[in-house]
């Protein structure tokens, strides 16, 4: 039997990450009414940042929607358990494991993985794996409280009280609540 090819594991960018969960993902589609409404190409992700991607094998539409559904969950997460339980369960599924590396005596910490055809969930696991190390508080990982939309987001406010996708949901919110007679909340800027 053949070794295992073992591979590093390249973190995607997480604004490439959010991209990918709210344009592939079964959940934000359905929710928006968009399930029948046509993929962007896999190829546009790659025009956007070629170098990127030459860590990742070529990867096709199922690919892509298997991983934004596969990653959805973390960010619907009500807890902090429950998100660090989707996280160890994708850790398992993509054949992720930590090492050390070393350049001369600079020695550091990599994630190998021992599945190679699920480089790209690797990744998008790995991007939120380091978001966690730098912010720990699982709450600013959250879906939109919007009308028709559960997209995905990453708050980096200040205050860390982002309950929207975009200004688009936040603004149809406000509209919709003062259109009942009262005035939104205020919500911080996304
Ligand atoms: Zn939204």
């Amino acid at each position: 039997m053949a070794a295992t090819k073992v591979v590093e594991v390249h973190p995607l960018p997480i604004p490439l990450l959010v991209y990918i969960v709210n344009e592939w993902g079964d959940a934000p589609r359905f929710e928006a009414h968009e399930g029948t409404k046509p993929y962007p190409t896999a190829e546009s992700l790659r025009v956007e940042s070629p170098v990127f991607w030459e860590h990742f094998p070529p990867f096709d539409e199922q690919t892509l929607v298997d991983t934004a559904n596969l990653i959805h969950p973390v960010f619907a997460s009500t807890t902090g358990s429950e998100c660090a339980q989707q996280l160890n369960t994708l850790i398992v599924e993509s054949g992720m494991a930590p090492a050390l590396s070393s350049d001369q005596w600079t020695v550091h910490e990599v994630w190998n993985s021992d599945r190679p055809e699920r480089a790209l969930l690797a990744g998008a696991t790995l991007a939120l794996i380091d978001h966690l190390r730098h912010e720990p508080d699982a709450s600013r990982l959250g879906t939109c409280v919007g009308d028709a939309c559960v997209d995905v987001y990453v708050d980096q406010s200040p205050a860390g009280r982002r309950q929207y996708c975009s200004l688009t949901c936040q603004n149809r919110a406000r509209t919709r609540a003062y259109r009942a007679g009262k005035k939104a909340s205020p919500e911080p800027a996304p």
